[in-house]
């Protein structure tokens, strides 16, 4: 089935993920510039994918 917020979602999660493991200047803390926009943008579709699943019940 497909559900492309789910797979924004996890496209999000794994462009974050990769990032993290290839740069050098990102640490849990404090990101670099593209770090904090990537996990924004993780943060963001995860908060509506969460919302959708709590109002569809
Ligand atoms: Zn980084």
């Amino acid at each position: 089935m497909a559900d492309s917020l789910y797979d924004r979602y996890m496209a999000a999660d794994r462009a974050h993920r990769e990032h993290e493991g290839q740069c050098t200047s990102c640490s849990p803390e404090t990101g670099c510039e593209t770090g904090r926009r990537l996990y924004e943008s993780l943060a963001r579709l995860q908060d509506a994918y969460l919302n959708r699943l709590r109002n569809e019940g």
